[in-house]
């Protein structure tokens, strides 16, 4: 065991939810550290190539997740975008309605990385690359340090408050705040980039996995593969990879034409879509859209269906069996079918930006005042309640 270390904040998990929560909690003048095992920020965002932020407009011509949402939106095309790109919202064309573009972009991963990067140096985030967190003592019903390790060997970090944005809850796992898991699991995807013939491509292989609900009176999907995966097994997300691997070469074979195509790069994390949540104090329903909640911590639109926009409750993100520990981006607390609308990247950063203030503000979320949290975020550009648009 090397040296103890002493941080306010821990944010486990550098994809854009950690970096949303790393950012706010940074910004209010907090002592934040941000553990990520790659080496590279951005999670399934960057290092996955999920290169398309998703709408953070309700698709009726309504803009509906704000602040840091829509910081990191502009950030990521701040170089160029690649595909989409929203003029209606972004360069004030036309009008906003059900037949304009949707407030949706899509960035260079690259790109979009390194200036997440810039971003928390600099506010101040120390960012450990190559750090895994594999496990969290619990004192008193608080997560009292974390385990770390990386290529100095293992480490404990003693911490006030923990940011769980692992994307799988690995924190809350370790910390034994009840969880739950993705009950379909997930379907293979094989995303990539190539240049062929020329033109350089995002391949999105594999289809989105429906939840069950939305599978009625449709003829059935044929999938990359028929196996189906937790996302939470080392083997079985060893096996995920290579079958990955093995469909992204062969795609390319098949459109290859010269020795002047190449693909140009591939996921370096494994493309799992739901893996593992918390169970919250409060889980927050697919049918609850529309709905006023008191707790609000911003809101979220559904990025398959114009219309529907959610509230999100600050109850989602924590479970008060561990006091310190609150949860952001695509394990917060939701039923089975909202999972597929509550995990895309506006999403996270919504949780994000909450969970960063909320443990900037407190080290047990059970107490917290939830005005004050409402306060901050709004003075930091968020909108709470669909009254307010
Ligand atoms: C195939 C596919 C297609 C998708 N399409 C879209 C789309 O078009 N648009 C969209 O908006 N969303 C899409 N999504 C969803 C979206 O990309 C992710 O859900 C979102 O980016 C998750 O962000 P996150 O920060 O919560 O988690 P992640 O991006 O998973 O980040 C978690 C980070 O934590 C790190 N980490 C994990 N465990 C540990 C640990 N124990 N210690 C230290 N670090 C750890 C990981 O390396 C990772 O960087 C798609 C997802 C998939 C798989």
């Amino acid at each position: 065991m090397l040296t103890n270390k002493n941080y306010e904040i821990a944010v486990c998990g550098g994809g854009f939810a950690g970096v949303s929560a790393a950012l706010s909690a940074s910004r209010l003048g907090k002592k934040v550290v941000l553990f990520e095992k790659e080496y590279m920020l951005g999670g399934l965002g960057t290092a996955g190539l999920i290169t398309i932020y998703l709408p953070i407009c309700d698709g009726l011509g309504k803009q509906v997740s704000f602040g840091i949402a829509e910081e990191l939106l502009k950030l990521s095309i701040k170089y160029g975008y690649e595909d989409l790109y929203p003029d209606n919202w972004l360069d004030g064309v036309g009008t906003k309605t059900e037949k304009d573009k949707r407030y949706e972009v899509q960035y260079n991963p690259q790109v979009c990385a390194i200036l997440m990067e810039k971003l928390l140096i600099e506010n101040g985030v120390d960012i450990m690359y190559g750090s895994y967190v594999i496990d969290a003592e619990v004192l008193n019903g608080k997560i009292d340090n974390l385990t770390v390790v990386n290529k100095s060997g293992q480490t404990k970090y003693y911490i006030k408050s923990v940011v769980d944005a692992t994307g799988d809850c690995d924190v809350a796992k370790f910390s034994s705040a009840p969880t739950e898991e993705y009950e379909q699991k997930n379907v293979l995807a094989a995303w990539y980039y190539s240049i062929v013939d020329g033109k350089y491509d995002l391949h999105k292989r594999g289809l989105a996995d429906l939840p069950k609900e939305e599978l009625v009176g449709r003829p059935p999907v044929k999938h990359l593969v028929d196996k189906r995966f937790s996302g939470l097994d080392g083997e079985e997300l060893s096996e995920m990879v290579t079958l990955s691997h093995n469909e992204i070469f062969n795609n390319f074979l098949n459109k290859r034409k010269s020795d002047k195509d190449f693909i140009v790069t591939m996921p370096t994390i494994p493309l799992v879509r739901m893996t593992r949540k918390i169970v919250g104090e409060y889980t927050l329903k697919y049918n609850e859209m529309h709905t006023y909640f008191e707790d609000s911590i911003g809101m979220v639109s559904n990025w398959k269906v114009r219309g529907p926009i959610y509230e999100v409750p600050f109850t989602t993100l924590y479970n008060g069996k561990v006091k310190n520990l609150i949860c952001a981006g695509r394990c917060t607390s939701v039923d089975q079918r909202l999972w597929d609308v509550m995990r895309v990247i506006p999403c996270c950063v919504i949780t994000g930006q909450a969970a960063g203030t909320a443990s900037a503000l407190t080290d047990d979320f059970s107490t917290l005042d939830i005005k004050k949290l409402q306060k901050v975020l709004v003075d930091n550009g968020v909108k709470l309640h669909e009254f307010d648009l």
